[in-house]
């Protein structure tokens, strides 16, 4: 199927959101769901189809990949015509990017079972939570990969710890940068955050590049321009 990469992936239309849910039956696999969005013209595509093409991607970079700075590694993964402007996929590939230039970094981790739990948990990140949880996907992300290389459970004390801060310095981080949602910038947020707290607390230190410029905008008709620190 020939999909658009901006807005709506049946259309181009950009896409409107809801408060309350509705019935919608997703135009790529029929199959009926709950959701808040739609496209303009009223197409709606379920997270796992909007995600699931990407995800293999994200995947074989991820396991080929031998960067060590995770900024770049999204940058590519983002730069394949897969991967959407904005949606749900954002979320594995943080966790992805993250955990790949973490390994080339000298940290410890099993790619293949990381990669796995990385996705599982990430599927259950909804498209559109950062506007109505609260809590921007890529920013839970790398708490999702604090957990993973630390092993945290909801019984863990220092891991526990970790990955709750982890998340909430890359929540913050995004905050301060306000509205409307950016999947590409609030990735980059969030890698940026992920960088500089694993460099305190877990002694790995991944590249980080000095200067970051968004390469995407022209694909986003809500980027903010000038008022982006990635612009
Ligand atoms: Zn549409
Ligand atoms: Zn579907």
């Amino acid at each position: 199927m020939e999909t658009h990469k901006t807005g709506c992936i049946i259309c181009g239309r950009e896409l409107q959101y809801f408060q309350q849910k509705k019935t919608m039956r997703c135009e790529v696999c029929g199959v009926e769901f709950e959701s808040a969005a739609s496209c303009t013209d009223n197409h709606f595509v379920c997270d796992e189809c909007h995600s699931r093409p990407g995800q293999a991607v994200i995947t074989s970079m991820a396991l080929r990949t031998p960067g060590r700075n995770p900024i770049t590694i999204a940058e590519e993964m983002m730069k394949n015509s897969i991967i959407n402007m904005h949606g749900p996929e954002h979320h594995y590939l943080v966790i992805a990017a993250l955990l790949a230039a973490f390994k080339n970094s000298g940290g410890y981790v099993e790619m293949e079972s990381a990669l796995s739990l990385a996705r599982q948990r990430s599927e259950k990140v909804p498209g559109g939570v950062c506007g109505f949880w609260g809590s921007c996907g890529a920013g839970i992300g790398t708490g999702i990969f604090m957990s993973i290389i630390t092993g945290a459970t909801p019984l863990s004390v220092k891991q526990w710890q970790l990955a709750n801060k982890m998340t909430s310095l890359s929540l913050e981080a995004i905050s301060e940068n306000g509205g409307p949602r950016c999947c590409k910038r609030d990735t980059l947020l969030a890698i940026l955050t992920a960088i500089d707290f694993v460099k305190e607390k877990i002694s790995i230190e991944m590249d980080k590049p000095e200067i970051v410029k968004c390469s995407f905008h022209h694909n986003n008709p809500s980027c903010k321009k000038d008022s982006c620190v990635f612009f």
